[in-house]
């Protein structure tokens, strides 16, 4: 079935027959007494709820085994809770702020090195050594959107017997499938694009390892960082629109993408695969679409803050993926946990502005957009 249905078709876990799921509170489940078993036992391993929507993140890529954390760190966490003291990790340097702050601050700790390239795409075999034990990508990537090759990272990681882990994020299962294309594990925020609406915090994980499953499975009993039921049936709510939020959101960032493309208010706009030419032809060929999320900065002559201050319609504010628009500046919000050299290294210049297109309707971005050109613009 298509993802649209996919979506769609939860799982009716209700003795009544109920259309929605209900959601199961109980931390707690009557075991039997002579065999101490049962289907579930406690929450923290397990909860009907948490395994409805868990069975939906699954699905929706056609995972064999689908996860859900209390946030999308949780999930990356559980990720990293694979590695060994003397493990290696590559990354490319535009990773996610939160994922940057985990490198720097605990890896020392654990003894495990994380080393970043600004061109992720194009290591080769002499970039993986013995004690490289995953590459961990993100793409597009946040906030410039640059792109790598899933297929030819997954080659090169399996070569050298490291697992290839995707944050798609910013493209959800609806645009981009790294299973299919050789990735062993994809994590997401399901705070974004999954759960849509700004009004929750969750993560995703999904496999089709068993052995990998099974490890992600106990760093939630370990660690704890599950998603607890509510939530759960409110993101399993929300996944039901997914397609057709990221669809209207998708077009409503082409239309404005090509619009400030020929605005000489403009310098530069980022989007997935604008870097380069091999870029784009990479992201056409792994994905369905640009996403809902570009970078720009304005040209010189135009005024920033009194660019940001008329806007009327996004928000200034973090996060990405809802329905309602949102603009930020990467530097000073979401990539502050990464050092200035870090962020330079990246091409996260303290004036670019991110923006996270939402479903209005596209003739009252574009026509925001153009008097706040006029209105920051020298006289
Ligand atoms: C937001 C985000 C995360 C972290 O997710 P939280 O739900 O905020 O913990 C990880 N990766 C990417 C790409 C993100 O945008």
């Amino acid at each position: 079935m298509h993802i649209d249905t996919r979506a769609i078709l939860a799982p009716r876990t209700s003795e009544f027959g109920a259309v929605v799921p209900p959601v199961h509170l109980s931390s707690t489940f009557e075991l039997d007494i002579d065999t101490i078993d049962g289907d579930y036992a406690y929450q923290r391993g397990s909860n009907p709820s948490r395994g409805d929507l868990e069975s939906v993140i699954a699905n929706l890529e056609e995972a064999k085994h689908g996860f859900a954390f209390a946030t999308g760190m949780a999930a990356v966490s559980s990720v990293f809770s694979l590695l060994s003291p003397g493990d290696e990790v590559l990354f490319s340097s535009n990773v996610y702020g939160g994922t940057f702050r985990y490198v720097e601050k605990i890896f020392p700790r654990a003894g495990l090195t994380g080393t970043f390239f600004d061109d992720l795409g194009s290591i080769t075999s002499a970039d993986l050594s013995e004690k490289t034990r995953m590459i961990f990508v993100e793409t597009p990537g946040n906030p410039t959107l640059r792109v790598v090759d899933i297929e030819r990272l997954a080659k090169l990681a399996h070569e050298h017997g490291a697992l290839l882990v995707i944050d798609n994020t910013f493209m959800t299962a609806v645009l981009q499938r790294p299973l299919d294309m050789g990735a062993d594990l994809v994590v997401q925020s399901a705070t974004k694009f999954l759960g849509g609406h700004s009004d929750l915090l969750a993560g995703a994980v999904t496999t089709n390892d068993d052995d990998l499953a099974e490890n992600i499975r106990l760093s939630q009993k370990v660690f704890g960082g599950v998603l607890e039921p509510f939530t759960s049936i409110r993101l399993l709510q929300a996944i039901k629109t997914l397609p057709l939020r990221i669809t209207r959101q998708q077009e409503n960032a082409e239309k404005l993408v090509a619009h400030l493309r020929e605005h000489p208010g403009i310098a530069t706009v980022l989007s997935a695969g604008s870097f380069s030419e091999h870029e784009r032809e990479i992201h056409e060929r792994q994905a369905a679409g640009i996403g809902a999320v570009f970078s720009f900065e304005l040209a010189e002559g135009y005024e920033l803050k009194t660019f940001l201050h008329a806007l009327e319609i996004p928000s200034f504010a973090v996060s990405l993926g809802g329905v309602e628009s949102l603009m930020s500046i990467p530097a000073t919000m979401s990539h502050d946990g990464m050092t200035q050299a870090a962020r330079e290294r990246a091409g996260i210049t303290d004036t670019l502005v991110r923006f996270s297109v939402g479903i209005e309707n596209i003739n009252d971005l574009l026509a925001d957009f153009d008097q706040a050109f006029d209105a920051a613009k020298n006289s």
